[in-house]
């Protein structure tokens, strides 16, 4: 007597879950703990004096190491560079969502510092974006030392 198996395959998804934590690093704590405080800080490079915002250890440019003795206040308001309108965004795991009110989201430069952030825009319409104008941070009501603190960047009035 000879027994059968049977090999079956399926193309059923199995979802995966993985819960883990990640660890920001100092230099990224500092700026999201200050951001409690309604400020945004950058790093000054103490070779070439490149100022990156958010933050960072080592410089891209000249790999000189960064501290935070390098740390320095930026004024949150910057040129918006570049943006675009998102309609859609990613579910947290793996789909495309459609958005019920279209995004902006903005390249922007701070004041004095060089690298980019890619922020959130509003209190504007999509079609009076213009590259070149001014933009501020918005701050949630009352700030926990999260990045959601900032809700998003604005045309400065006036
Ligand atoms: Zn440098």
């Amino acid at each position: 007597m000879s027994s059968q198996s049977e090999i079956v395959l399926t193309k059923a998804p199995v979802p995966l879950v993985f819960g883990f934590q990640w660890s920001v690093g100092e230099m990224m704590e500092k700026f999201i703990k200050t951001l409690a405080d309604k400020k945004i800080l950058g790093a000054k490079c103490p070779q070439c004096g490149y100022i990156y915002v958010p933050p960072r250890w080592r410089c891209g440019k000249c790999y000189a190491k960064l501290g935070e003795k390098n740390l320095t206040e930026l004024s949150g308001k910057g040129t918006l560079l570049s943006y675009t309108t998102a309609y859609v965004e990613l579910d947290g795991v793996g789909n495309f969502k459609e958005l019920d009110k279209p995004k902006a989201i903005g390249a922007i430069k701070l004041e004095s510092a060089d690298s980019t952030i890619f922020m959130l825009l509003g209190e504007v319409k999509p079609g009076d974006l213009k590259e070149g104008m001014k933009v501020e941070v918005a701050w949630r009501e009352e700030p926990k030392g999260e990045l959601a603190d900032i809700k998003y960047f604005r045309p400065v009035k006036g």
